[in-house]
């Protein structure tokens, strides 16, 4: 059995690419950096990669992981500017010893004592999102802090090997220097090939409050499906969040097990999803959580019509 899992429509490409590989015996660490680099490189995705959205001085500073379920090895950047691909210096990380969760300038020191591409990240487009978004801040006060997605996977190969991965930009208009979940272990990702893997996205300060992504692992050890998994842990997580602070961030994860089982949970509406296993051609879901219980409903061509359309439309500054 293989499979790849991934937060939001936005993967639906990439998991394309790495569900080929995996059908042909590829393994699960290359497959899921190919997936992770497809939707880095698209340039209208704007909360990953190329094209992400800046930061409050106006540069693009990415956050990346990769972990290695068989022998729990992980690496990562953060806070890093003007590398086309963060997911592959994660990964190159992830070989090292030690030091291997890099920061901003020693990130890239990194990076380009390894050859990895330099790239100016910060598209047009972007500019253009940054710009209206200072005049809107400037004219209704409305918090800098939305705009965000991350993608988060994780995959299963043939062989039984399991890899976790991310890349973002995190918030739009964070401050210079800050660090969301997805590069930290247990909060953005976890996988151990000897039970499954989970991924997050959503508000990186509150999924590091509760490790979510290790608490799925962790409900998935004691025996449950990825989907009880997932449900347990962001509507428990959710719960103690607004019982304790009034208030609780966006939370969607997503998990497979060591079976290809998969299981998606959130706390948004609206949450997409992509997938595909062995016996599951690449597929778009969209869940919603009613009362407890997440129903995935398969994207219709309608609303994958107007994804695209609104990602790639026309952008004027205001
Ligand atoms: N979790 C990311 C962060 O806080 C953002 C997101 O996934 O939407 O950096």
């Amino acid at each position: 059995m293989w499979g790849i899992i991934a937060t939001w429509r936005m993967a639906v490409e990439g998991i394309t690419k790495a569900s080929e590989m995996l059908k042909n015996g590829g393994n699960a660490g290359d497959a899921i950096e190919v997936a992770v680099k497809e939707v880095e490189d698209f340039p209208y995705y704007k909360s990953v990669g190329y094209g992400g959205l800046p930061n409050e001085e106006m540069e693009v500073e990415l956050d990346a992981a990769y972990m290695d379920g068989d022998t729990l090895d992980i690496g990562a950047v953060a806070a890093i500017k003007d590398f086309a691909n963060p997911i592959s210096i994660a990964r190159r990380l992830s070989q090292e010893s030690v030091n291997n969760l890099l920061v901003g300038e020693g990130a890239e020191k990194f990076a380009h004592r390894h050859g990895f591409e330099r790239k100016n990240m910060l598209t047009d487009r972007a500019k253009i999102h940054y710009h209206n978004r200072v005049k809107e801040v400037q004219e209704t006060e409305i918090k800098p802090y939305a705009g965000h997605d991350t993608v988060g996977m994780v995959c299963l190969d043939s062989a039984g090997k399991m890899t976790a991965a991310t890349s973002t930009s995190g918030l739009f208009m964070k401050k210079k220097g800050r660090v969301g979940d997805s590069p930290i272990s247990g909060s953005g990702f976890y996988v151990d090939s000897e039970v499954g893997g989970a991924s997050a996205t959503g508000l990186g300060e509150d999924v590091m409050k509760g490790c979510v992504s290790y608490e799925i692992v962790r409900l998935m050890k004691e025996g449950m499906h990825p989907q009880q998994a997932c449900e347990t842990a962001v509507n428990l997580f959710d719960k103690t969040l607004r019982e304790r602070r009034g208030k609780a961030g966006d939370m969607s994860l997503i998990a497979m097990n060591n079976k290809g089982e998969w299981g998606v949970a959130t706390n948004i509406e609206g949450f997409s999803f992509s997938v595909a296993t062995e016996g599951q051609e690449p597929i778009v879901y969209l869940t919603k959580n009613v009362d407890g219980k997440c129903i995935h409903e398969v994207a219709s061509q309608e609303w994958l019509d107007e994804y695209m359309r609104t990602r790639t439309a026309p952008l004027v500054e205001k």
